[in-house]
């Protein structure tokens, strides 16, 4: 279990029919990841919600709703957009994935975590990279700072807009 796929890296995507997600290595190990934590929960990854998942860990990248209704449709497994919103709503619920309120778009979450953390999100104005920091810094400062104003969230994802690494070399 203490395999890492981190330096695993896959440049390119040209082999891939167009937006049809693989089912990478990296994406399987999530998945499993996700079909132990929900088995472990009680709560049920139906074959639908299984599917939304696994395109959010193939595309590995924010993704609207529409989007995912266009990308099933097109590997003629068509879903309603309410089947997927309903979807998306239990893979927030169980922290297996996120929604970026800025674009209104969805990630897959990048690590197990219970859907009830604080995590921030790094997002790129210049490559789109969209990038998860799980800290407990952050977290329980976060927490701290919410229960002094008495304020019940709904999201816990700190969205942070600017340039990544890469594109800070880029002139
Ligand atoms: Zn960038």
């Amino acid at each position: 279990m203490a395999h890492t796929s981190s330096l695993q890296h896959e440049p390119s995507r040209e082999s891939v029919p167009s937006g049809a997600p693989r089912a990478s290595e990296k994406t399987k190990e999530a998945m499993a990841q996700s079909e132990a934590l929900c088995r472990a929960r009680g709560a049920r990854l139906t074959p639908i919600r299984r599917r939304v998942l696994e395109a959010l860990h193939g595309l590995d990248r924010p993704v609207g709703a529409y989007e995912l209704v266009d990308l099933f449709g097109a590997q003629g497994r068509r879903m309603a957009p309410i089947t997927i919103y309903r979807a998306l709503d239990f893979l927030i619920e169980q922290g297996l994935a996120h929604r970026l309120a800025s674009r209104n778009t969805y990630i897959a979450s990048s690590g197990a975590t219970s859907g009830r953390e604080t995590t921030a999100v790094l997002i790129c104005d210049g490559c789109g990279d969209v990038n998860e920091v799980i800290s407990p810094d952050v977290a329980d400062t976060v927490l701290r700072v919410l229960r002094e104003q008495g304020y019940q969230p709904r999201s816990r994802i700190l969205e942070i807009t600017g340039r990544c690494a890469h594109c800070q070399d880029v002139h």
